[in-house]
């Protein structure tokens, strides 16, 4: 069995979710959705000698994304998200950094993924699966092997993203949970991008989005 050790990070005014996976074998780590803060986790990740082998972005927003700066000065990592996000992570007006946090963020990601697509990143086995609804390339990082998918701003415990900002759509909110996150393994271990996690299991019998 992999030996995966999972860290979270809760950062920026929006409470955001920023985790940590580090291959303990090798002291590889992989970042999803450093928000805010990257100073700081990139300072963490030096004293405790570990060793970031790429960022991981579950969508575009300005509160998922503006740590990644500052990881990208401190190391030298490859940005993945999904090619359906491109545009929403060029343009501060759809990622909200112009509005919400007073300086415009603008992002150019270096791996495009593709629904479905798999890909090996610090030891561990990734499924990238396409969740759009709260932005129009919001993308799941579901681990296999792990037990637990990074769900972003798709799925909540208990509720669900917001779906009336820029490129978002209810019907496929709903799509996504309901075709896809929700046809993953019941015991795995859903890692939102706020708030605390929960289980497919749990989201199949209490997830609002299924009485509506
Ligand atoms: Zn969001």
């Amino acid at each position: 069995m992999k030996k995966s050790n999972l860290q979270l990070a809760v950062v920026g005014t929006m409470q955001t979710n920023c985790y940590l996976l580090t291959n303990t074998e090798t002291n590889e780590t992989l970042i999803v959705d450093p928000g805010a803060d990257g100073d700081r986790i990139a300072a963490y990740l030096l004293q405790e000698k570990m060793r970031p082998v790429g960022i991981l972005l579950t969508h575009g927003h300005f509160d998922h994304i503006s740590g990644v700066k500052a990881l990208q000065d401190a190391f030298r990592l490859p940005v993945y998200a999904a090619e359906a996000e491109e545009a929403l992570l060029g343009e501060p007006g759809w990622n909200l950094s112009a509005k919400f946090q007073g300086y415009s963020v603008s992002l150019v990601p270096d791996v495009l993924l593709a629904d479905g697509e798999g890909f090996e990143l610090a030891g561990f086995s990734v499924k990238a699966i396409l969740t759009p609804g709260h932005t129009g390339g919001g993308m799941s990082y579901y681990l296999p092997e792990e037990g637990f998918v990074f769900s972003g701003d798709t799925l909540f415990r208990h509720t669900y993203g917001r779906t009336d900002l820029p490129t978002s759509s209810f019907e496929e909110l709903k799509h996504s949970l309901r075709e896809k996150l929700f046809k993953l393994p019941e015991d795995t271990e859903v890692l939102p991008g706020h708030g605390n996690a929960t289980t497919i299991k749990e989201e199949r019998r209490r997830n609002p989005v299924l009485g509506d």
